[in-house]
């Protein structure tokens, strides 16, 4: 097959799968806390170069056992124990090692769980700044469809996105996650509770509606012991 060359800010489609199926799936692993995304990253290494602050468990013994301890630091927020792994000055994470994940076996959890199909199946944005690797792949991904009810659950996933973005000042200062990556995952675990709640038509839920919304999804955000995704 004759070689294509690629401009480096082409974009061409990458198969994403089905959507329904990855968001069912994406559901199941946030509620269950089990994570493991089995994502089509194939030449990408957009992750391991995107100036990402990596969580690690206290009980991610085998993870830590490969990390030199200097590389590492107290998560703000978080128990004694939990840990952030940083950058260097390209942003590349420090077990990034001739384009490969020097620990690929022992990797962080964390890495395991991060799936940038997330951003595209919320419409969430990617900060094309710090992070153009991911932004670019984003852009790539195309899901399929079964049928109208997959593109309905599309259409919910990304008004609740939304919702949360137009609604900030209904929620307490801090009460938000702060990372766009969470920000998607928090759009992902409560779709349907805001679908249940504004009807078909989420664009008219109006003052109050949507503070009942706000509120609703406040009980979710307090059910959490912990914020799981960090990077
Ligand atoms: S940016 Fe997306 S496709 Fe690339 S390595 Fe990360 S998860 Fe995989
Ligand atoms: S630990 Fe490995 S997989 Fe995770 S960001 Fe670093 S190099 Fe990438």
């Amino acid at each position: 097959m004759a070689k294509v060359d690629r401009a480096p800010d082409e974009s061409l489609p990458v198969a994403a799968g089905d959507f329904s199926h990855w968001l069912h799936g994406a559901e199941v692993s946030l509620r269950s806390g089990d994570g493991g995304a089995d994502v089509p990253c194939d030449a990408c290494r957009g992750c391991c170069r995107s100036s990402m602050f990596i969580h690690i468990k206290p009980e991610e013994t085998q993870t830590l056992r490969r990390i030199p301890r200097a590389l590492l630091f107290p998560a703000p927020g978080l128990p004694k124990g939990h840990v952030l792994m940083g950058y260097g000055d390209q942003g590349q994470c420090p077990m990034f090692v001739n384009n490969e994940c020097s620990i690929y076996e022992d990797r962080p959890q964390a890495c395991r769980d991060y799936d940038c199909r997330v951003f595209a199946a919320t419409g969430v944005l990617v900060d094309i700044e710090t992070q153009p690797e991911i932004a670019r792949r984003v852009k790539e991904w195309v899901f399929t469809y079964k049928g109208e009810e997959g593109r309905e659950e599309a259409r919910s996933l990304r008004a609740a996105a939304a919702f949360l973005a137009e609604n900030r000042d209904l929620f307490p200062p801090g009460s938000l996650p702060g990372y766009p990556v969470q920000m998607a995952a928090l759009a992902v675990r409560v779709h349907r509770l805001v679908l249940e709640m504004t009807g078909k038509n989420q664009q008219a839920a109006g003052p109050m509606g949507s503070a009942a919304v706000a509120s609703a999804v406040l009980k979710v955000l307090q059910g959490d012991a912990e914020s799981r995704i960090l990077i």
